[in-house]
């Protein structure tokens, strides 16, 4: 039983390696923006037609697109595509259209007299939808959508903040966001960036025919900070592949998890280099035994570590607070909140990542901020500047199989920071 698990893990292994390497030529090789060609025999014919009809539109008809935009109606999204007041107003009436998520993309082929002829647009669920003209009605209908996964390989130069060099190299925000999290219980990227930064990422591109879709999960990643370089490898152990989980690990097969994030305070493009702007240091931490991140009033904050909150309301200066108890003797605390998330009261559970509450100026604060304390055994220590113990690393047993797959991962980011080191001389 456990050797055809381990001949079937060498098998897909040895198949990843092979596309890896293809995959990681072929990008390199083409125009970054480029993509690979779509497989054309996978074309449901739904979507067949719909894109002949995109490409080539009956001379008496035209075909929008149109972006479902936060604060958007039904009705408007409609108007700007061009279609009518009757057939609007049934399109309004089906389930399908109602559900449609702000960010969705929706095309259609209309008349110059507002007559729908085809509309469509892709599910959440990732459902190819088409509503048509059929006799005076319209009819619906959902297909699987033709996704293809392809990865893509970049690299980016830290010049002002993490976003500014994303934005730069085309890395998507998601992707931006995920690196975050990965080296998260190594840096605290709300202040430990610095200019002359560099990262290099390896992740999955969803494409519907060769139109970038989504960004996917970050295969590989090498942040260059300060004379460090880490290094993570996204790796599923077989126990946690059972529940389609995994986790980033160094090569050496160290888990990059830590007990504590390095900063409570959620990384996202608002709150990123805010604190440039504003005053970073409100105090020094000596001065008053805890960290200070200027942040816009709303950011979330989330819980440090998996932990009990044994307080959480107002407390003279700190304002709306909120002290979590984690294992051994460690609190931590986080003040100044506009408010704090539902179900944190005294004696709920919350998991590292939870949210605990959001950035406000309530007791003592002239300014919006989070003020963070860590405290061990009643002592406040320095969040940043603590060794903080991991988690689980890769399992002895499965180190030969994490090798394997990370080898050729590693080799393509080997690849990316040779490239740029041409580039730069
Ligand atoms: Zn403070």
């Amino acid at each position: 039983m456990i050797r055809n698990l381990s001949l079937l893990r060498a098998g897909v292994l040895a198949a990843l390696a092979l596309c890896g390497v293809v995959a990681g030529l072929a990008t390199i090789s083409e125009a970054p923006q480029a993509q690979l060609p779509p497989p054309r025999t996978m074309l449901p014919e739904a979507l067949a037609i719909a894109l002949e009809r995109a490409k080539l539109p009956a001379p008496e008809s035209f075909i929008r697109e149109e972006r479902l935009q936060r604060g958007d109606t039904i009705a408007t999204l409609l108007a700007r595509l061009g279609i009518g007041e009757p057939d609007a107003r049934a399109l309004a009436r089906l389930p399908r259209v109602r559900q449609l998520r702000p960010g969705t993309t929706v095309s259609a082929e209309v008349r110059p007299d507002g007559t729908l002829v085809l509309l469509w647009f892709l599910s959440p669920r990732d459902l190819l939808v088409r509503i048509e003209r059929l006799g005076p009605g319209l009819a619906a209908s959902e297909s699987p959508a033709p996704i293809a996964t392809h990865q893509e390989m970049k690299s980016a130069e830290i010049r002002s903040s993490l976003f500014a060099a994303t934005d730069a190299a085309g890395i998507p925000d998601a992707v931006a966001m995920q690196l975050a999290d990965i080296f998260g219980g190594d840096v605290d990227f709300h202040r430990d960036l610095r200019r002359g930064d560099r990262l290099a990422v390896l992740y999955q591109m969803h494409t519907l025919q060769g139109r970038a879709l989504r960004a996917g999960r970050v295969l590989a990643a090498e942040f260059l900070t300060q004379g460090r370089s880490l290094r993570a490898v996204w790796f599923a152990a077989a126990d946690q592949e059972a529940h389609r989980g995994g986790g980033y690990y160094a090569p050496d097969g160290k888990n990059l998890r830590k007990a504590f994030l390095r900063s409570p305070l959620e990384f996202s493009r608002v709150s990123s280099g805010f604190g440039m702007r504003k005053h970073p240091f409100l105090q020094t931490w000596r001065a008053h035994q805890g960290v200070d991140y200027a942040a816009p009033t709303g950011t979330r904050v989330r819980a440090a570590g998996d932990g009990v909150v044994e307080f959480a309301g107002r407390q003279g200066g700190y304002g709306n607070v909120v002290i979590l108890r984690h294992g051994g003797n460690t609190t931590t605390l986080y003040a100044h909140l506009s408010g704090l998330a539902a179900g944190v009261r005294k004696g709920a559970r919350l998991a590292q990542g939870e949210t605990v509450g959001f950035v406000g100026q309530t007791g003592w604060a002239t300014g919006p901020h989070l003020h963070y304390e860590f405290r061990v055994g009643g002592t406040a220590r320095d969040p940043l500047r603590m060794a903080l113990p991991a988690a689980q690393p890769v399992p002895s047993a499965e180190l030969p199989y994490f090798r394997a797959l990370g080898a050729p991962l590693l080799a393509q980011l080997d690849l990316l920071s040779g490239t740029r080191i041409a580039l730069f001389e």
